[in-house]
Order: C-alpha cells, then sequence, then structure tokens
C-alpha cells in the first residue's frame, strides 16, 4: 500500500468556542482574513472580534464572499490585498461560503480555519469544494483539498439559526450512514476505511436520538445539549467521514441511492430551486432501504422522519411515481452508484418507490 495520510480537523464546541481561536489560530501567524456570509458574519462577527481582543491577531474587515461558490468568486477575493497579505483565512458562514474559502486558501496556499453558522452540511470538516456556476447550476467537485486546521463551533449561533438549515441537515446526515455503510458491505477494509465506515454510523444513530429536541431547541434558540449533539453530528462526524471513506477518485465510498434518487428528479425542470437538499435525500434513503430488502429498518426510519416532519411517502416531497419513471434512467447512471454492492436498475427504483406512495 502507498503512503497514505489521513486528515481529521480538530473542532472546539460551546457557548465559548470562540475564546480558542487565539491559541490556535497564533501558530499560523498574526494576521486573519475574515471571509463569509453577509448573514453569518452578522452573527459571529462580534463574538469573533471579542475573542481576538488583545490576543495579538489582527482581523481584516469583513469580507463577503458572494452569494454562491464559484472559481470566479474565489478568483476575485484571491486578488483583494487583505487577503493577500493574511496569513490564514477565517471562514465564516454556511456550507457555499466555506467551500468558496477553500478554494481561496488553495490558490493562495494559506490555512484556513472554518467558522460554521448553522448545522446544516459538513463542509467545515470536509476536505471537499463543491463549486456552482454564477447561475447556480452545479460545475465540480474539487476533492482533496486541505482540512481546516480547526473548527470552531459556537453553539449560541448555531442555536439561533433558522431551524430549517438543521431540518434539511438532519436528511443529509443519516443519509451517511446509509450508503457508507452499503458501498462497503462485504469488504475488507482497511484501517481508515474501517474508521470512516464504523464512525458513519454516528451520523444515524446521534440523530435519531437527539434529532427531535434539537430541532425543538432551535426553534428556541436553546443552545442545548441535544443541539449540541445534533450539530456535532451533522458538522463533524460527517465530514471526518467523508474524508476518511474517500481515498481517491477509485475507491470513494461517499454517495449512494439516496443522492442518486436527488440528483435523477433534478432533471425535472425546476426541481433543484423548489425543493431542499438534504429533505429529498431523506427520502431517497427510504427508497434506498426499500430497493434493499430493508422494510423494517425503513419503517423505523420512516416513524422518525413522521416525528420530525422529513418526507415519509413520496407525494411528502411533491413528486409522483410517473416522475420518478421518467427520471430513473438518470439515477441508475448516478456516479453515486459507481461503488455499490450490486446494480441499481430502473425497474428496482420504481418498485421501492411504488412501496413508497
Ligand atoms: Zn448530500
Amino acid at each position: 500500500m502507498d503512503n497514505y495520510t489521513v486528515y481529521a480537523p480538530p473542532y472546539t464546541i460551546g457557548e465559548a468556542a470562540y475564546d480558542k481561536i487565539p491559541e490556535y489560530a497564533r501558530l499560523y501567524g498574526t494576521r486573519a482574513a475574515v471571509i463569509g456570509g453577509r448573514k453569518a458574519m452578522k452573527a459571529a462577527g462580534d463574538r469573533i472580534r471579542a475573542a481576538l481582543k488583545d490576543s495579538g491577531i489582527e482581523l481584516s474587515d469583513f469580507i463577503c464572499y458572494g452569494t454562491e461558490c464559484t472559481f470566479e468568486a474565489a478568483r476575485k477575493l484571491a486578488a483583494i490585498p487583505d487577503v493577500r497579505d493574511a496569513d490564514m483565512i477565517f471562514a465564516v458562514g454556511g456550507g457555499k461560503a466555506i467551500d468558496t474559502c477553500k478554494l481561496v486558501s488553495l490558490d493562495l496556499k494559506k490555512p484556513y480555519f472554518a467558522f460554521p453558522t448553522i448545522a446544516s452540511n459538513c463542509s467545515a470538516a470536509s476536505s471537499l469544494s463543491i463549486v456552482y456556476h454564477e447561475d447556480g447550476s452545479f460545475c465540480d467537485f474539487v476533492h482533496f483539498l486541505d482540512s481546516a486546521r480547526h473548527v470552531f463551533i459556537d453553539t449560541r449561533i448555531i442555536a439561533q439559526a433558522p431551524e430549517q438549515y438543521l431540518w434539511a441537515g438532519i436528511g443529509d446526515t443519516y443519509a451517511k450512514y446509509y450508503e457508507v455503510d452499503l458501498s462497503a458491505r462485504g469488504e475488507d477494509l482497511p484501517h481508515y476505511l474501517a474508521l470512516g465506515v464504523h464512525m458513519s454510523r454516528m451520523c444515524m444513530e446521534t440523530l435519531v436520538r437527539h434529532g427531535e429536541q434539537a430541532l425543538k431547541d432551535n426553534r428556541i434558540g436553546e443552545p442545548s445539549y441535544a443541539l449540541s449533539q445534533a450539530a456535532l453530528a451533522i458538522i463533524i462526524t460527517t465530514g471526518w467521514v467523508s474524508m476518511l471513506v474517500a481515498r481517491d477518485h477509485n475507491m470513494d465510498y461517499n454517495g449512494g441511492a439516496a443522492h442518486a434518487f436527488f440528483y435523477g428528479l433534478c432533471n425535472l425542470p425546476g426541481f433543484d430551486e423548489d425543493h431542499l437538499h438534504g429533505v429529498v435525500v431523506s427520502f431517497g434513503v427510504l427508497l434506498l432501504l426499500m430497493m434493499d430488502g430493508r422494510e423494517e429498518e425503513c419503517r423505523r426510519l420512516q416513524d422518525f422522519n413522521r416525528k420530525v416532519g422529513l418526507p415519509v411517502k413520496l407525494s411528502d416531497i411533491g413528486v409522483t411515481i410517473d416522475e420518478v419513471r421518467a427520471c430513473a434512467p438518470a439515477m441508475t447512471r448516478d456516479e453515486d452508484l459507481e461503488h455499490y454492492p450490486y446494480q441499481v436498475t430502473e425497474e428496482m427504483i420504481i418498485e421501492a418507490a411504488k412501496k413508497l406512495l
């Protein structure tokens, strides 16, 4: 086996998580460029500033990344003198803002720290950037970037974010377990893959246990234990798993039928804009389980979905069986199904969907 290095960024979580920033940032220099989403910097800016007061670390003015993670936006940011002259980048916000900062960090060869302000995806802890075109359509995946030097999760900021992010994040996160576990079925796994596959179980278990309470606490802005556990599952566990189970393009256990289902449906006009990714993916997991002959597990997950308001039947995502039929060929060709223990056919998808009407 070739040399192989595993990265899993350390994290600090809590209501005073930002107090730890100077301790770790100091290792990389004295000047940080702060880049993020407009709302995110409004939510986190004062707290970051307060944490770095008298720390000897100088912050740039807050720089808005734009509205979409594009190569163009990253290029523009990398040309800003405050960013060029900085020793490190503070990436503040949701997935798109942090993914944009990853591209800037790659371009300028500067380390970055991640400050997720919503618990919706694992961008802060993963080494992947999902790049879009200016019009919002998908452009490219940039894999195997450096991971963040440290992830700082302020639970008060997470608790005050709209609950819709957490809601969709729950579906996308438990999908990680079902997809990774199925991708790796029956295989003799080397250390890092086995770590990732075993750890992926926590993407599901933590959310089934704490998800409902976490949503309630998010609704009232309470940075509770349940909410912090859910945020860690969504941001950290999933990020670590995604790095561990992807060594290169030939051996990538990320993705599976739930994502293939979502991307297939994106062939329907306007589907992408009208639906939250994680919500549709959560239904895709039910379909995955039906195709895999695990009806009992599917019913168990439907019970959970019902409790948190995620979809339990096809009409809950506003899709008809004819639309599934129309998109089934694209689903079977999706690259998420490249590493799968068996061939997924159009008939299997349609039959499973019929059981979920
Ligand atoms: Zn996803």
